[in-house]
């Protein structure tokens, strides 16, 4: 397939393995944060890690949606969900991203609350224009990539003059996330996660362009490669990071430029302009509460904003105490450090968010890895 094949040439993967290594100092440690779970998959599912010399490691960040929703949001989710007569429309991942006391989505509405899996927030303004007597609430969630078309929904709602239409608003913010990382108390005064530099995001650059991680190589020093998730974008990035640091140079750099420019996409930034603004904090899984991370929607649309609707309180609600998606999201610990990781905690029954997303780390690394972490036994040939 065109655009595709292209970016998982193994001979040319081969080629750049063969450029990291050679151009890697050998004498220096590269630690390098992929801050988005697709970027996490794709070197997983293509064993990009194996491709690597020791000393450049990669490091899990906190760019999975599913993965960041604190437990309280799961469980305002339900809250919604379980009043009488209303609809609840939700992205697939979030029905078994777990909620307190082991409860889901997917178990509320096993339950009986009316939760319906949606591929897109048109698909959630359909299920209102087909319920008008019936409240419809869109559990929006996600990074950059997915905000638009939320204000896309919230404005066709008022074009429309749904008024059973809210949204439960759970956006946030990639630039915000990269900061709180670097601030962080592990970062700063611990050196526990040295990093060097970053993979930043392809689909939430060709929104909000390269332009907002000028400030992180600016202020922090740390170098960006803004990369595609193909096994060769990656492989290209990471090279463009060995470079950079080798150089003693910190830019922010753009792989992607296929789709991604320093100014992204004025249209879908207008349109986000025009419904949300910045809320003052919001917790997010592993990173607690970091000031200025997620959008909330403007008072003009306030009417389409369940939780002044609906006067949603939230309430923080600590993870399960077995669960480390706290540190892996933060990158300070890895899913084989978790003591639950492929026993108790798996896919099919995820005790934490990062086993639920095809994104989160844990279900990457179940998927394309854990076998790696079994010592080989030699068996004998009957
Ligand atoms: S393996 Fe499960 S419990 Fe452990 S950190 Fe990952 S998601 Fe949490």
């Amino acid at each position: 397939m065109k655009y595709i094949d292209e970016f998982r040439d193994g001979a040319l993967a081969r080629h750049l393995a063969g450029a990291i290594a050679r151009e890697a100092e050998p004498t220096r440690h590269y630690s390098l944060m992929e801050f988005c779970g697709g970027h996490t998959h794709a070197i997983s599912r293509y064993g990009i890690k194996d491709l690597l010399p020791p000393n450049v490691e990669m490091v899990h960040g906190p760019g999975c949606p599913v993965c960041v929703l604190p437990v309280g949001r799961i469980d305002s989710a339900i809250e919604l969900a379980s009043r009488p007569g209303l609809i609840l429309a939700t992205y697939a991942d979030t029905m078994r991203v777990p909620a307190s006391k082991g409860s889901s989505l997917l178990k509320a509405k096993a339950r009986g609350a009316d939760i319906r899996m949606v591929y897109s927030s048109a698909d959630a303004i359909r299920i209102a224009r087909d319920n008008p007597e019936r409240e419809v609430v869109f559990f929006a969630i996600g990074f950059e990539t997915t905000t638009p078309p939320t204000a896309v929904a919230i404005l066709d709602a008022a074009a429309l003059g749904l008024g059973n239409f809210s949204v439960f608003c759970n956006h946030v913010l990639t630039p915000a996330a990269i900061a709180n990382i670097l601030e962080s108390p592990e970062v700063r005064d611990l050196g526990t996660v040295p990093l060097d530099g970053f993979i930043g995001p392809a689909h939430v650059s060709t929104v909000i362009g390269s332009q907002p991680y000028e400030y992180f190589a600016e202020e922090y020093g740390r170098p960006v490669v803004i990369a595609g998730f193909e096994p060769l974008d990656v492989m290209q990035a990471i090279l463009m990071l060995v470079r950079q640091l080798n150089e003693g140079r910190a830019e922010v750099e753009n792989e992607f430029t296929r789709a991604v420019t320093r100014e992204g996409n004025g249209k879908a930034k207008a349109l986000v302009a025009e419904v949300f603004e910045l809320r003052r904090s919001f917790e997010w899984r592993g990173l607690g509460e970091v000031p200025y991370s997620a959008l909330q929607i403007k008072e003009k649309y306030r009417r389409f904003d369940a939780e002044a609707r609906y006067g949603l309180e939230y309430r923080s609600v600590a993870d399960n105490k077995a669960c480390e998606c706290g540190a892996i999201l933060r990158g300070v610990k890895k899913p084989i450090d978790c003591k639950v990781f492929g026993t108790v905690c798996t896919p099919e029954n995820p005790i934490g968010s990062c086993m639920v997303s095809s994104e989160g780390a844990c279900a990457a690394h179940y998927s394309y890895g854990r076998f790696k972490d079994v010592p080989v036994i030699a068996v004998a040939a009957p």
